[in-house]
């Protein structure tokens, strides 16, 4: 018999009703279990008999993160509707094309994306919208509903959420999220991150992401442990409250963009990081520089690996290994089976490259409406994930690149993230990012696109010097290009298709005009 779902809100609700459940600092708000298990029954109430919500209809959210959206979600799984946070940073043709996809009864939004919500409701023809704030018909809903009477019966097999991936290598896909996928994250990743009821949990990564949702939001409010939610994430902001004794803030994740952008603002040199128990960090391949610049200040960042598709923990880094294994995304979690396979479909040998594919009660059963895609990602129930990576003779897993971004030069592989990691050793780097581009001699080969932190210098000649000094031949970027900035998408990971798109096809024109 499927297991059903139990509601982690209501039962912390009874055990612990006067503990602070979350803060919204947004709008400076702080709710108790107590409270927040009561709107979360309202709401669920208002959806259900005054939007008509029921079980398997979908619910989305377009929103900077706010607790409401944590409501929406438990609202959801009360009534056994299916949750859709949307991306904030997407325009409204982009919207309109996962809104369609997804087909919600109800849209919830924030004042700052009403117009966007307003317009891709009415392009989708969705039913309802709600509005967050104090005067929103969002409180307005929570004020006016009954208690809900019954709570829909879900089970772990049921799909609760639809997520969108990220959106860095093509259309962004729904994968479809069960309870027991989320289930089975709290509990693999909750000892690797020591997540515990005494967690306090600073969430900076938008929620519509599985980074911001799930490292660790849903696992510490799983335990009953406290979160706070910033509205967006401001590197000076994140420093000066976890440096404050009175937050008590002592769980972190970010992707490493996060971690780049806090160890360049001024107040990181002063920062108090003595309360964090853990700095996890994963999304993106994470420069071991920035790991270093890290430890310098006491904190050893536990890499972890995952994707929206794995709810999202696959692999973690235990603490005690952080230091000794730098730059290893660590081992698998509880309940997780991984392999890496060559293209024939064998294994690969320790040490040899070869693609992670994951199996597991985390993973997704497929994607929503993408029968493709289900097609192409599974073998047997392996989810094949994309990304290149090999495992050492103790164990310990390390994410190359992914196999779309890599480039062959003279007939040898090159996977950007190793040459970024060097360009990431010279001190004035402030972000790198390198793409195989047409030659007609050696069929690709890399240029660095390098944005140079401000008041430093920065030559190609010193970048050629460096590479050649740490790099065999055919990995040394030939070409260089300087920007201001590398466009990234909204979970802070660097969008090549946009730079393969500004310079390698201008590039390929230069060249066939030379
Ligand atoms: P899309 O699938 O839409 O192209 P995406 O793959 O970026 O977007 P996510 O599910 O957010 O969407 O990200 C998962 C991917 O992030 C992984 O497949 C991997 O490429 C990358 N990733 C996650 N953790 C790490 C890590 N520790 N090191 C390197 N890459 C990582
Ligand atoms: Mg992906």
């Amino acid at each position: 018999m499927p297991v059903r779902y139990y509601d982690w809100i209501a039962h912390h609700a009874r055990r612990t009703p006067a503990k602070t459940a979350m803060v919204d600092l947004g709008s400076n708000r702080r709710f108790t279990y107590a409270e927040f298990d009561a709107r979360v029954g309202l709401l669920a109430s208002h959806l259900r008999d005054v939007c008509g919500v029921g079980k398997g209809d979908r619910v989305a959210v377009l929103a900077l993160n706010a607790t409401d959206t944590l409501e929406v979600q438990f609202a959801c799984f009360r009534v056994g509707a299916i949750f859709v946070p949307l991306n904030t940073r997407l325009t409204v043709p982009e919207l309109q094309f996962i809104v369609g996809d997804a087909a919600p009864k109800v849209m919830i939004h924030d004042d700052d994306l009403a117009d966007t919500a307003q317009s891709v409701s009415r392009l989708c023809g969705v039913a309802t919208t709600l509005r967050y704030g104090a005067t929103g018909s969002y409180e307005q809903a929570i004020a006016a509903a009954k208690p809900l009477a019954t709570i829909e019966p879900v089970t772990l097999d049921d799909v609760s959420t639809i997520m969108y991936t990220s959106g860095t290598t093509g259309q962004p896909k729904g994968a479809m999220i069960t309870h027991g996928m989320t289930f089975y994250n709290c509990v693999n990743l909750g000892g690797p991150a020591y997540i515990t009821p005494s967690s306090v949990l600073l969430t900076v990564l938008p929620l519509f992401h599985t980074g911001g949702l799930n490292c660790y939001t849903n696992p510490v409010m799983h335990v009953g442990g406290t979160v706070l939610i910033m509205r967006a994430f401001d590197p000076g902001l994140a420093l000066q409250l976890i440096s404050d004794p009175a937050r008590g803030i002592n769980v972190f994740f970010g992707v490493p963009a996060i971690y780049q952008f806090m160890a360049q603002h001024p107040a990181f040199a002063t920062a108090d990081f003595s309360r964090l128990v853990i700095g996890g960090v994963g999304g993106a391949p994470m420069p071991v520089p920035l790991l270093h610049t890290w430890e310098a200040r006491g904190v050893a960042l536990q890499q972890g690996y995952g994707m929206t598709e794995t709810s999202p923990a696959v692999l973690a880094l235990d603490r005690e290994d952080a230091g000794r294994k730098a730059g290893s995304a660590g081992k698998p979690v509880l309940h997780t089976e991984v392999r890496i396979v060559r293209p024939d479909g064998t294994d690969a040998d320790v040490g040899e490259l070869g693609e992670l594919w994951v199996r597991g009660p985390n993973v997704t059963p497929g994607y929503w409406n993408r029968p493709d895609a289900n097609r192409s990602s599974f073998t047997d129930g392996w989810l094949h994930t994309g990304d290149a990576t090999r495992v050492d003779d103790e164990g310990f897993y390390y994410i190359v690149d992914r196999w779309k971004d890599m480039y062959i030069s003279g007939g040898e592989n090159v996977y950007p993230a190793e040459v970024e990691n060097v360009l990431h050793q010279l001190s004035a780097v402030a972000e790198a990012a390198v793409i195989g581009i047409p030659d007609p001699q050696w069929g690709e080969t890399g240029m660095a696109i390098i944005a140079v932190k401000p008041g430093h210098t920065l030559s190609e000649a010193e970048i050629h010097a460096h590479c050649q000094a740490n790099l065999a031949r055919f990995k040394c970027p030939r070409t260089v290009r300087f920007v201001d900035a590398l466009p990234r998408n909204a979970t802070g990971k660097i969008h090549k298709p946009t730079l393969r798109k500004s310079f390698a096809t201008a590039s390929a024109v230069d060249l066939v005009q030379q």
